[in-house]
């Protein structure tokens, strides 16, 4: 896949926990890697596929990759399409929360690919 942002490569973030990760200065159980984007098991897993999908580059939320860089989201989206394909039938739900109310910890974008049973529907 093409991308039209490299030459607006963000920095990575010193104090950044999947910036780490990414570097491979802190371990994770990767399940999957290009050269954007990197899936690793959630060490607190809510669903028996529960694998976070994680541009290199460093992105606060969402709305700022969206805006940034919509071709890296898309690349994301795809990697968490390839993980479920080969963990979870093809089935997902793909989450990103965005915020602290939302319940957002770690900020750099990630998406909380989710599956491998039947899922409920209560994010409260
Ligand atoms: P958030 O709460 O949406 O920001 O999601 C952060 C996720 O990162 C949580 O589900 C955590 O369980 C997960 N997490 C935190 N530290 C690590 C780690 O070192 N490896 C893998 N997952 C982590």
């Amino acid at each position: 896949m093409t991308t039209d942002h490299d030459t607006e490569t963000m920095p990575a973030d010193a104090d950044c926990l999947f910036c780490k990760i990414v570097a491979g200065d802190v371990p994770a159980d990767v399940v999957a890697s290009n050269d954007r984007v990197i899936a690793f098991r959630d060490i607190n897993p809510q669903a028996p596929m529960h694998v976070l999908v994680v541009p290199r580059e460093h992105y606060g939320d969402i709305a700022q990759l969206a805006a940034g860089a919509p071709d890296l989201l898309a690349d994301v989206v795809a990697l968490a399409d390839e993980v479920a394909s080969e963990q979870a039938d093809g089935q997902f739900r793909l989450i990103f929360n965005s915020g602290p109310h939302a319940g957002q910890s770690v900020f750099h974008v990630h998406g909380h690919v989710l599956g491998g049973a039947h899922l409920g529907w209560s994010p409260a």
